[in-house]
């Protein structure tokens, strides 16, 4: 068998009303919190208070910090660990999808370190020390995976770029997984973050640096996000959907802190790092089509397998068939769950595809496919994305 590590510190508690243990969760790291949180809207139906009172139930004092954005930002962060560091948190308490928590995890590194966020990059010399402040992560969307990776996405406005700390440390110490707190979620929030799920399992899966462990959780989100996130799409109040597409969620966040994921992720990252105004579920549903054209034929017998979870009609096809049948099963089921989106819908000008090209290779994450890209490989899917 292949060799492999694993490694998962995350206590996870799964589960439909779960958010009442966040107090007990959180007042096991201090009694100071800094609740981390988008704006107040009425569609949250009064969360963010609710979590507040459950931490001061908890003995806990709390401040809050409601100003998280979607592809959240290097100011924003500051700010946050700005407040944290007046406030002397003891823990940082996300609830949010992984905008909230990718926010939180960024805000415990630059509260307890010199300089900001940004200058503790996975590429840096200068990374987290065990002074970074524990987070406490209650998911809200199904999604990113988030709530159980060590990854904090940040993007820097001024630079036009969107990257990741990276560090064991930044692994959040518990996580609430409660479906209840998904049933809310809109539509075209559920299709683009239910797509990101099935982008990590599926990534993780063609990644040579998948292990047997990742694959069989990897298969098993696939198989989840198939049946459940056309579910959730139908009746977003369907709450054994939204907690199976929850526990998808987790899987492949457990998949993605080990396997990592590939080339659809370093160009979806270029993306959302020019065009913050693309959710990071589109930026992925853009290219996919043209990624999996690209890929299909260096790992036929894992694209079978994938295709095969999605249409079991596909069992009876072998070899080069079967993976050119996976190929056209999943982007039927992206066509399906309505994220049949090109790059054009989003108002980027054609001129600024060899731009984004460049930027794409940035991020290792292109390495990592199972098929080495060139610069004009990354250009051409991106004109076939158009
Ligand atoms: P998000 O957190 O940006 O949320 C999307 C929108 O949905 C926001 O407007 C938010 O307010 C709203 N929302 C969230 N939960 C809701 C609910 N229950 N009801 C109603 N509205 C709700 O979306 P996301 O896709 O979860 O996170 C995207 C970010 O996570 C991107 O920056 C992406 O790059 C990053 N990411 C991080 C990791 C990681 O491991 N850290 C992995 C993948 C992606």
């Amino acid at each position: 068998m292949k060799e492999f590590l694993y490694f998962q510190p995350t206590e996870i508690r799964f589960g439909r009303g779960r958010l009442s243990e966040v107090g007990q969760a959180a007042s096991r790291f201090g009694s100071r919190a800094v609740l981390v949180t988008v704006p107040d809207e009425p569609c949250f139906k009064g969360l963010f208070a609710r979590t507040g009172d459950l931490l001061a139930k908890a003995g806990m004092a709390v401040a809050r910090f409601a100003e998280v954005v979607p592809n959240p930002t290097t100011e924003v962060v500051t700010r946050g660990a700005k407040m944290a560091r007046e406030f002397k948190a003891d823990v940082v308490v996300a609830v949010g999808g992984g905008s909230s928590i990718d926010t939180a995890k960024a805000i415990a590194v630059e509260a307890a370190h010199r300089g900001t966020a940004w200058d503790y990059l996975y590429f840096r010399e200068k990374q987290p020390t065990a002074k970074t402040l524990p987070v406490i992560a209650v998911t809200t969307t199904s999604g990113t995976g988030s709530h159980v990776t060590q990854v904090a996405v940040v993007t820097n406005p001024a630079e036009k770029n969107k990257s990741a700390l990276f560090h064991p440390l930044l692994y959040p110490r518990v996580s609430l997984v409660d479906p209840e707190l998904m049933a809310s979620l809109p539509k075209k929030v559920t299709a683009s973050t239910g797509f990101d799920v099935f982008a990590h399992a599926f990534e993780s899966f063609i990644n040579p640096g998948g292990s047997p462990y990742t694959d069989m959780m990897a298969l098993e989100a696939i198989g989840l996000v198939a049946k459940s996130l056309p579910a959730v799409l139908k009746d977003g109040n369907d709450l054994a959907a939204r907690e199976r597409m929850a526990w998808a969620d987790t899987l492949a966040g457990l998949c993605i802190a080990n396997a990592g994921v590939t080339m659809p992720h370093g160009i979806g990252m270029a993306i959302g790092g020019i065009y913050p105004h693309v959710a990071h579920g589109q930026a992925l549903a853009v290219v996919y089509p043209a990624i999996l054209d690209y890929t299909l034929k260096t790992v036929p017998g894992k694209f079978a397998a994938v295709g095969r979870i999605l249409e079991p009609r596909l069992a009876g096809e072998k070899g080069i068939k079967a993976a050119e049948g996976a190929c056209a099963a999943i982007k039927r089921f992206i066509k399906k769950i309505g994220m049949d989106v090109r790059l054009r819908d989003f108002d980027i000008p054609e001129g600024e595809i060899e731009a984004l090209a460049h930027q794409s290779m940035v991020l290792p994450d292109y390495k990592n496919h199972p098929r080495l890209a060139t610069l004009s490989d990354i250009s051409a899917i991106l004109g076939r994305s158009y």
